[in-house]
């Protein structure tokens, strides 16, 4: 990080502050480590900070230490909306736009607070008024490691090291997507130092599932399906599949992956139905320069990375796919490129 980048922070947090930290709703491993990691800091450091979910986290990260102190605005929303209020600095931690924390967004926009966004996703919108944005990190763990790191490494303890460590190895795909790099695994290297154990980690992130999640899996596969003469497949889940398999947040984590262990696949997309929120919810993942942070901006309403991205859709499962094929169609060109 940057010298004038690190004098901005230190100039921000000089004397305690009201802060309040705020993942994307739907909190993944490295949007939740993060936000965690940073609040840990915080308090060491004297400040008084509050970590609000905008929603429910998945089962898969409620080991991780500190969150205890996770507040669920779905759940507490006088409580929350209170601390927003009153709070001197929020803390936006892995999304680029204030859309991505659901009906949180109004009362942060409305908030005094100083806001100050640390992301690694491309696009940053400018709803901050102090920006951390670099879309070559991995992870928005690496950048708040560079962050702490900078300001005081010897504050970086083992509760700090395991949620930066899970936060880069789940986004990071294991550190094997293309985003992993030297510095990666220097960061890894020095938070393996200060107590994470890795093989831990892992196991609880990845050794965790329940029978129905298997179950939904094997759905899933079954249910995969290419798209003629282009290196496309996609999987589409409706409610009635995922209420088959008493669906619990998280349990499709990861899935949408499979498609793109097909040799020769370079675009693999998962359709998921969501009944209460009438939305089929998408991700995409590619490989190369199969740019689906642009597919999905275009077709979607939504965005991410160049690999891995997001979106949604307000048509039935049925409508979705063919949209999704017609849009393949048309940008047939990202295959030859
Ligand atoms: P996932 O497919 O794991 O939900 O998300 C992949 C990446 O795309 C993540 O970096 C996530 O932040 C981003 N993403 C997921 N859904 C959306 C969305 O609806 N809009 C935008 N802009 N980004 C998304
Ligand atoms: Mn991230």
């Amino acid at each position: 990080m940057n010298k004038q980048l690190l004098s901005g922070f230190i100039k921000k947090l000089e004397t305690p502050k009201k802060i309040v930290i705020i993942p994307h709703k739907n909190p993944d491993g490295d949007a939740l480590g993060s936000c965690l990691a940073l609040h840990f800091f915080l308090v060491k450091t004297g400040h008084s900070a509050e970590i609000i979910s905008p929603n429910e986290y998945p089962k898969f990260l409620n080991w991780m230490p500190g969150q205890e102190n996770i507040i669920n605005y779905s759940t507490a929303n006088e409580k929350t909306v209170e601390l927003i209020e009153k709070a001197e600095i929020i803390f936006t931690l892995d999304y680029n736009q204030l859309n991505r924390i659901g009906n949180l967004e109004n009362i942060v926009a409305s908030s005094k607070a100083q806001k100050i966004m640390i992301d690694h996703h491309e696009n940053p919108g400018d709803f901050a008024d102090f920006k951390y944005s670099d879309a070559n990190v991995g992870s928005t763990c690496e950048m708040v490691f560079e962050l702490l790191n900078a300001f005081d490494p010897i504050k970086i303890d083992k509760s700090i090291a395991t949620c930066l460590y899970t936060g880069i190895m789940t986004d990071t795909g294991s550190f094997r997507f293309p985003s992993t790099t030297a510095r990666t695994h220097q960061i890894v290297s020095s938070l393996i130092e200060k107590g994470a154990q890795p093989h831990m980690i892992h196991q609880n992130i990845y050794d965790t599932a329940s029978f129905n999640r298997l179950r939904l899996l094997g759905t899933a596969l079954n249910n995969l399906k290419k798209i003629e003469g282009l290196p496309v497949v996609y999987i589409t889940l409706s409610q009635k599949e995922l209420n088959h398999n008493n669906f619990k947040k998280g349990d499709t984590e990861g899935f949408v992956n499979y498609g793109l262990s097909l040799k020769g696949v370079l675009l693999s997309v998962i359709m998921i139905e969501n009944e209460s929120e009438k939305i089929i919810k998408m991700s995409f993942r590619s490989k190369g320069s199969v740019d689906v942070n642009q597919f999905a901006r275009k077709y979607f309403s939504g965005g991410g990375h160049l690999n891995a991205a997001g979106g949604k859709s307000d048509s039935s499962i049925e409508e979705t796919v063919s949209h999704f094929i017609k849009s393949i169609e048309t940008e047939k060109i990202i295959f030859n490129a």
